[in-house]
């Protein structure tokens, strides 16, 4: 069996574009204009909760500079206004779709660490435009289901 690669951190992102921004334009500006070989993020969540898979655990994507060898990225598309400031405008669905890719993430790198990509040491950014570790702090302490009883283990 193929060894998985190791995972220290599940990050969060937001896109930094208006929530109208498609996945295709977003692909497109990675390709076109940064010239990467490699996706920004191995998941991104439209703002109707659609979440489209980018690129391979297995390989890596552009999240965060020097972490990408070992962190998963997951982004939601917006996170600023129409002035480009950095805003909270997660919708519902992208909230519910982010806590089930998280958890699904958590389940699969138990010891991976979920935080958000300024939470990196020298990020000025405000990517994800929200507090990540906080608000994501439950997530896997609170154990998971066995799949037969349904009882948690
Ligand atoms: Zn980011």
């Amino acid at each position: 069996m193929k060894k998985m690669k190791k995972i220290d951190y599940i990050v969060v992102h937001c896109t930094a574009t208006l929530s109208t921004a498609s996945v295709e334009a977003i692909k497109r500006y990675w390709r076109e204009v940064l010239g990467w070989k490699n996706p920004g993020y191995h998941y991104l969540i439209e703002a109707d909760g659609e979440t489209h898979k980018l690129q391979d655990e297995e390989k890596p994507a552009n999240g965060v500079k020097g972490y990408n060898h070992n962190s998963i990225h997951v982004s939601w598309i917006g996170g600023v206004d129409t002035d480009g400031k950095p805003i909270d405008n997660r919708t519902v669905k992208q909230k519910a779709a982010l806590i089930g890719q998280l958890m699904f993430l958590k389940r699969k790198y138990p010891n991976a660490i979920i935080q958000g990509h300024r939470d990196f040491p020298g990020v000025k950014k405000a990517c994800p435009s929200f507090d990540a570790k906080a608000e994501y702090k439950k997530i896997g302490e609170i154990g998971d289901l066995d799949p037969k009883t349904e009882k948690r283990i």
